[in-house]
């Protein structure tokens, strides 16, 4: 297995969307680039439904026409909402702020692949089975060290360190940066179905969120590809699924799936031919994103809740602001990573905090199935969910908390 060569500008630890973006921008920034990478792709991912703002960084990277070529990819406009026998969508394509209204539902070891093969085209070095075990960071440099998948060590240094190792989360965990999450610990269970459904209404082109009918803090995903497949998801405390621990877990999934009667009558004819896999504890932050010579992005950072799939875009979204700004640290000019990297990024992050926690605290889901909204408030909000939750024009980026309040009350009369 050939080494990774010894000094690089900047090494980054991870090639999925985080790291493949990054990478890739910084190159065309005329960088020396290397991505050090444990797995080998393609790789399975959770995280399969986009938001139409990531589409921007994709097309920054020079990746856009890959991604559209790809015929397992299915088209995405939107979100649809259901609880019990109440049915809402937003089009993104009627949103508020300018940009993409529209995206894809990927299979992720494809959807990676495509986007770290494109960053190698492009002139990034990209290593896989290299894993970092440790880190030495100074102001001005880093040096990683790792094993590759032959048991070898090897060592790369550079000027700059990004940490796109997702929940890997190799810094927080080697510099002590771990601070807990302010959402209660939740688990998902998951897979892939052959959907078989044949009832005419079902778009598509939406993610579909249903409500649980009893537990309005329980809500499931169901992804639609393009190939007659779908991804499907149960989210939930940890301690609800307590009382379905006596099953395995296609059974569990099953069961839970047969609590609601619309995604029941969905899911009749749904073949289960992969396993059913669980994730728990998944929110996650830090005390810091930044310091001597290292920047976190996406999940390496922090990590909020899949209700609204703003995962890749977070990721995405931080590699695009990391590059500019360590585009202009590279040239050796003045720039502060707290205020132009952290806060900005986090400003946007604490957008999704706020509808997420609205989310199951029920005031948001009131907002979504409220049928009577105004156009332009409804517009507003289908920014947010389209992903575009750092343009300051949009009152519910701006003043998240007291525009959502405020609609609330409306909605709820
Ligand atoms: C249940 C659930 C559902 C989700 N659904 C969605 C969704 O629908 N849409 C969405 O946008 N997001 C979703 N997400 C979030 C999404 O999965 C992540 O936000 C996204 O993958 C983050 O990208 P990333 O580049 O930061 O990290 P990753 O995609 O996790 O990539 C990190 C890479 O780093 C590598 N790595 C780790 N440790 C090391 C090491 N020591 N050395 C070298 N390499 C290393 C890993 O192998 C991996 O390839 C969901 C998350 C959960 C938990």
């Amino acid at each position: 297995m050939p080494h990774p060569e010894k000094s690089a500008d900047v090494v980054i630890i991870g090639a999925g969307p985080s790291g493949a973006v990054a990478g890739t921008l910084l190159k065309r920034k005329g960088y020396k680039v290397t991505i050090l990478e444990k797995q080998t792709f393609p790789r399975f991912s959770i995280g399969e439904s986009l938001l139409p703002q990531c589409m921007e960084f994709v097309e920054q990277a020079g990746m856009l026409e890959a991604v559209q070529a790809e015929p397992a990819f299915q088209f995405k406009n939107g979100a649809a909402f259901r609880f019990a026998n109440d049915y809402s969508f937003f089009d993104f394509r009627e949103k508020f702020s300018p940009g993409h209204g529209t995206t894809f539902q990927v299979q992720r070891a494809t959807f990676d692949k495509i986007l770290a093969d494109s960053a190698a085209k492009q002139g990034v070095s990209i290593h896989y089975r290299h894993e970092i075990r440790t880190i030495e960071n100074s102001d001005d440099s880093v040096t990683v060290h790792g094993v590759d998948g032959d048991g070898k060590d090897f060592a790369v240094t550079a000027r700059f360190l990004l940490d796109a190792s997702g929940f890997g989360r190799v810094l927080p965990r080697l510099l002590d940066l771990e601070a807990p999450s302010g959402f209660p610990v939740r688990q998902s269970l998951f897979t892939h179905v052959i959907d078989n459904i044949d009832c005419q209404q079902f778009d598509r082109e939406k993610i579909l969120i249903t409500v649980h009918p009893q537990h309005r803090d329980v809500w499931y995903w169901l992804i639609p590809f393009a190939n007659n497949k779908c991804s499907l998801g149960v989210v939930a405390k940890e301690a609800f699924f307590d009382q379905y621990r006596h099953l395995e877990s296609e059974e569990r999934l099953k069961a839970l799936v047969a609590e609601d009667e619309h995604l029941s009558r969905l899911l009749a004819n749904a073949e289960y031919p992969d396993p059913v896999n669980e994730i728990h504890g998944y929110s996650a932050n830090v005390t810091s994103l930044v310091g001597p010579g290292y920047a976190l992005l996406g999940n390496a950072g922090e990590f909020l809740d899949p209700v609204f799939s703003s995962g890749v875009t977070i990721a995405m979204k931080s590699a695009s602001m990391a590059a500019d700004v360590l585009d202009r640290h590279l040239q050796g000019k003045a720039v502060d990573w707290q205020a132009e990297y952290a806060e900005p990024l986090k400003h946007g992050v604490d957008v999704f905090r706020t509808f997420v926690e609205a989310w199951y605290d029920g005031r948001f889901q009131d907002v979504i199935f409220y049928q009577n909204g105004s156009e332009q408030i409804r517009a507003m909000i289908s920014s947010i969910l389209a992903g575009y939750a750092w343009d300051l024009n949009n009152p519910f980026v701006k003043q998240a908390e007291r525009r959502l309040n405020t609609i609330v009350e409306i909605c709820r009369g």
